[in-house]
């Protein structure tokens, strides 16, 4: 249950989690006016170094950049970035109690780390997730902020989050910022992938989740429009330019560059229109 923690660190914690649970409208009372007077992010950062102090071994605790963001749901993400840690809480989140602030950085640094996350943590914050409270504003959220068209990155055959992340790693050194990726909803034939950069999204042909596809190709697209993020438009003459020289250069890294390019004739032909493209 408790596996990975350290168990001379255990008994404090479940004692004050505990005490929580036991009392919430009391704890939280007692709690949050010592909190609020306390700077909300630096008191954050605390649980996060604690939770890298414990989790990570003997790697030490390295800097953290915190801050909210106004995500379409209650959503967090972490990443570690030429060794700094950049994390982004649902501003949904600004009024949480301190526990459940403590739970999140234990969640968030577990899964950065490969770790179990421990089950006292995510009671804590599944508890938290599910107030009423909370689920009303994570739900305002989704509606008020969400994409055009709300959709998901997971298909039938494959996951673009576990795609985008595998690209990111391999290709650009895990830098580039993840944007919101979705299937498309229609079947879209000639535009196979698009990078919408006010709206922050990429949206992939749902034609490409599919078991005849090679993954390799689906990957060279998504990896097309993750070069638009790295290579943003340059205006010209009051021209936009999206493909590049450098971005051309970099496209052609692509192992299956050349493979990608058939497999796209192929579509065309197959539609009799000049040429399938990611835009
Ligand atoms: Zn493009």
């Amino acid at each position: 249950m408790a596996a990975g923690f350290k168990s001379g660190h255990f008994p404090a914690l479940l004692g004050s989690v505990y005490n929580f649970y036991k009392r919430p409208g009391k704890a939280d009372l007692s709690l949050e006016p010592d909190f609020k007077k306390l700077d909300f992010m630096s008191e954050a950062g605390k649980y996060f170094a604690d939770a890298f102090r414990h989790l990570g071994g003997n790697r030490g605790v390295p800097a953290i950049e915190l801050r909210f963001y106004p995500y379409a749901g209650l959503r967090h993400t972490i990443r570690s970035r030429s060794g700094r840690i950049y994390v982004r809480l649902s501003d949904i989140c600004k009024d949480a109690p301190p526990d459940v602030i403590r739970a999140l950085a234990w969640i968030l640094v577990s899964r950065l780390l490969g770790k179990k996350v421990p089950t006292i943590h995510e009671r804590v914050y599944r508890d938290y997730s599910l107030t009423p409270g909370v689920m009303r504003a994570s739900d305002l959220a989704r509606r008020g902020r969400g994409r055009k068209h709300f959709s998901t990155a997971q298909g039938e055959v494959y996951d673009l989050d576990k795609m985008f992340a595998k690209l990111n790693r391999r290709f650009f050194n895990s830098e580039i910022a993840k944007p919101a990726i979705t299937w498309s909803q229609r079947r879209t034939r000639s535009i196979l992938g698009h990078h919408d950069h006010i709206y922050d999204s990429i949206t992939i042909s749902k034609t490409l989740d599919s078991e005849d596809v090679p993954e390799w190709f689906a990957e060279y697209i998504l990896y097309h429009e993750m070069l638009h993020i790295k290579h943003p438009a340059r205006l010209i003459n009051g021209r936009r330019y999206y493909h590049t020289s450098a971005f051309r250069q970099d496209e052609r890294r692509f192992p299956y560059y050349q493979q990608a390019q058939k497999w796209l004739e192929q579509l065309a032909r197959q539609r009799r229109v000049p040429r399938a493209r990611a835009a």
